[in-house]
């Protein structure tokens, strides 16, 4: 079993569909073991996306992730990180594949829905960042 953390980002949460996604999660074999709504301050965002410190959106991502609430979730299931990021779907939803939550729910590259952990070893991290007790 593996755990990864995902993140219904706040344009979602906005439109309220945290329950269909967690939905979504569940139907395709994910447990959901921990979630919290929360909203973060701008520093925290900044934290979480230090991996994208030099890139020209940085700044606009760290603003957009802290502008309203999320919720956040460790997901458990064989493979959690690939079949998260493949449920997701692509950044771009525009790129994302059918049925995928990207194509579904996304407004646009940035607006895009929700986070998945791109590794096991930033799952680790990431849950650590939101989770740890
Ligand atoms: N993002 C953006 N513009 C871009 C690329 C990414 O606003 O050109 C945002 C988008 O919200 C994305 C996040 O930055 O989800 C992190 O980018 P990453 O490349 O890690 O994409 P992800 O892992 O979320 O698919
Ligand atoms: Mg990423």
């Amino acid at each position: 079993m593996e755990q990864t953390l995902s993140i219904v980002k706040p344009d979602a949460v906005e439109r309220n569909l945290e329950g269909e996604i967690k939905e979504i999660f569940k139907n395709n074999g994910f447990q959901i073991l921990k979630e919290k709504k929360i909203q973060i301050e701008r520093s925290e965002a900044e934290k979480f996306y230090k991996i994208h410190e030099t890139k020209p959106f940085y700044n606009d991502l760290c603003e957009y992730l802290s502008s309203g609430p999320i919720v956040v979730m460790v997901l458990e299931k064989e493979n959690a990180v690939k079949g998260n990021r493949e449920l997701m779907g692509a950044t771009n939803p525009k790129d994302a594949d059918d049925g995928t939550i990207r194509k579904k729910y996304g407004i646009s590259i940035d607006k895009n829905s929700v986070h998945g952990s791109d590794s096991l070893e930033n799952a680790k991290i990431e849950i650590n960042f939101f989770f740890k007790d």
